[in-house]
């Protein structure tokens, strides 16, 4: 079983205690001390080597010992002599409570015979003669913290043949997510217990996939400001977000595709999802560079790998039209709406293999409405409720939606971009009347000729004669909370059915449209709906059951209220 273990710093003896005392209460396996920062100290002062001692021995989990030296990215400037004596007098002063590893750096270990014989004098090895099997068992590593080295397959298999190594270890600089996948493989044929992991934001995947692929270990930090590599999530990441726990051999692999996908709350949500229904997945953020280039290169890398199962993914910005022409050079099928609006958001692998893009946005849209329109009025005056579930109206689950009812409804869609496209290709599409209002009167007027819509100023909604109005611009968003699209003059409208005013925008939950819009009199529908239904739309198609579309929302509304 994969462990999860977590690097402490060694700085003095009560810090080292109480991060320990932490790892071990977030849950970890093991812990690697790494005693680079005081070696200095350790080897000229006693009473520092004597605090290193019973720091290993009362170590609360098992832990790896390791002194890091400069020249591979550690905090060490003694030689490889100095080095090795020092872990040689832990092993002797420790032994029967001492470390499960030593790590030493497979570049230190073939430079000198003599030092490998003083390793092995410490260390366990299999190739022993007589064999014993005792602790602590040698971890040769190998860092590159720029790349993949040329030679990598070289190190690893220096590293297994050697007689003293009973673990693999390689990390290095992922330039792609592509890396990944050899991280993968040298999991897949390891002769030895391995750990491969890659380095940086692109690393990600080889950390939590760890476990799916058999790896000896994974790091995690205790807190952000604690990684002792680049690109090493959190313990709470790892656990709470990455769903470690649950992760095994079968584990289906998903994603949102995107540049930037740091802040994207789709892992928020999707984890939680598999969470909450027991689904065998996990969803990573993927962020691939704005080419098509590098977009085709790795989708098609991770889709082809044969042990990998990626089965799907969300995908955003900038990479929604090159989904449509992945999927069309690949001989997939694409939704026909999704052709016409020229994105898709959502990449599904079925069981047979054939590929399928979708456009999960405009009909998280329609679907809103629709639900909303089939919604009995409230009787009674006073201000006009919101559509959000979250405040108690809508269902729990998504349903099938009539659509019909939209047929013949005039509806005002305020913008001309990406969010405004899907709206209007979704109503026209569905018989309802669309005028587009655009503050640039070429980009609305390109819009609506594309579906055979009208088109306005931004300024001329005339909400008397609009059923269904609908925000596609940024403007309310935060920061900027007390802008508004439209002005509904402080007033109640004096009209007898006034519209549906659905805002996309999700941060804040309520904009300043909203507010206004509910204080005139109309019923409202927050950008959260659209959000909240397009992920879920992405679940059912990826697992063939409904989302929980309430365990979604709350993840939203809590990401944006905490
Ligand atoms: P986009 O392609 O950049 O289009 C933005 C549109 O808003 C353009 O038509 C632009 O007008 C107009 N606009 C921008 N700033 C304006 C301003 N200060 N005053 C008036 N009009 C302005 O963006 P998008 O992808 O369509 O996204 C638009 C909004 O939709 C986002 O801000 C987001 O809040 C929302 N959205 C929500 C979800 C969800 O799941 N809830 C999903 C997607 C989008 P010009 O043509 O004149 O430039």
């Amino acid at each position: 079983m994969t462990q999860l273990c977590v690097p402490i710093f060694v700085h003095d003896p009560a810090q080292t205690r109480g991060d320990a005392r932490r790892a071990q209460e977030a849950g970890a396996d093991l812990i690697e001390l790494r005693i680079d920062p005081i070696a200095e100290q350790a080897r000229g002062d006693a009473s520092v080597l004597d605090a290193l001692v019973a720091l290993v021995r009362e170590s609360p989990l098992p832990c790896i010992v390791t002194c890091r030296p400069a020249w591979e990215g550690g905090q060490d400037d003694g030689e490889d002599a100095e080095r090795i004596a020092l872990l040689e007098h832990l092993g002797t002063r420790c032994a029967g409570h001492g470390p499960a590893y030593f790590d030493v750096e497979l570049a230190a270990y073939q430079r000198s015979a003599n030092l490998r014989q003083k390793v092995h004098l410490v260390a366990d090895h299999p190739g022993q003669d007589p064999p014993r099997r005792r602790e602590p068992g040698l971890i040769l590593s190998s860092h590159d913290f720029e790349g993949r080295p040329p030679d990598l397959l070289r190190r690893v298999g220096d590293m297994a043949d050697a007689e003293g190594c009973r673990v693999v270890k390689v990390a290095w600089h992922a330039r792609s997510l592509r890396d990944n996948l050899e991280a993968f493989e040298l999991l897949a044929a390891r002769h030895k217990p391995t750990i491969a992991l890659c380095m940086g934001a692109f690393g990600l995947p080889s950390r939590v996939l760890a476990k799916k692929f058999g790896a000896l270990l994974t790091f995690a930090a205790l807190g952000d400001a604690d990684a002792t590599a680049p690109g090493q999530p959190t313990v709470e990441q790892l656990k709470t977000l990455y769903r470690w726990d649950h992760i095994g051999p079968d584990t289906k692999v998903y994603g949102v595709i995107g540049d930037p996908v740091g802040h994207s709350m789709s892992p928020a949500i999707h984890n939680a999802g598999f969470t909450a229904t027991g689904y065998d997945g996990v969803y990573l953020p993927m962020r691939i560079p704005p080419e098509y280039e590098h977009f085709k290169a790795t989708v098609d890398a991770w889709l082809n790998d044969p042990r990998l199962e990626f089965r799907g993914a969300s995908v955003t910005i900038p990479h929604k039209q090159h989904l449509l022409r992945f999927v069309r050079e690949q001989g997939g099928e694409v939704e026909p709406l999704a052709e016409r609006i020229g994105a898709a958001n959502t990449l599904h692998r079925r069981d047979d293999g054939t590929l399928y893009a979708g456009n999960t946005d405009y009909a998280a849209l329609l679907d809103a409405v629709c639900d909303a329109l089939n919604e009995p009025r409230p009787s009674g005056s006073g201000p006009a409720p919101s559509s959000s579930p979250s405040q108690g109206s809508a269902p729990s689950r998504p349903r099938l939606v009539d659509r019909e009812a939209l047929a013949g409804k005039r509806v005002a869609v305020l913008g001309a971009g990406g969010a405004a496209r899907a709206a209007v290709a979704g109503f026209t599409h569905y018989g309802a009347h669309v005028t587009v209002h655009n503050r640039t009167p070429d980009h609305a007027r390109a819009l609506a000729e594309a579906f055979d819509a009208n088109h306005a100023p931004l300024d001329a909604v005339d909400l008397d004669q609009t059923d269904i109005l609908i925000n596609c611009t940024p403007v309310g968003m935060h920061p900027n909370v007390d802008a508004s699209p439209l002005d509904f003059g402080h007033r109640a409208l004096d009209i007898e059915n006034p519209p549906l005013v659905f805002d996309t925008i999700y941060n804040p939950h309520e904009t300043r449209l909203l507010c206004d819009a509910k204080a005139a009199g109309c019923r409202t529908i927050p950008g959260v709906e659209m959000f909240v239904r397009q992920a879920a739309a992405q679940y059912a198609l990826w697992t063939g059951h409904d989302a929980p579309i309430d365990v979604f929302r709350q993840v939203v509304i809590d990401r944006m209220t905490g």
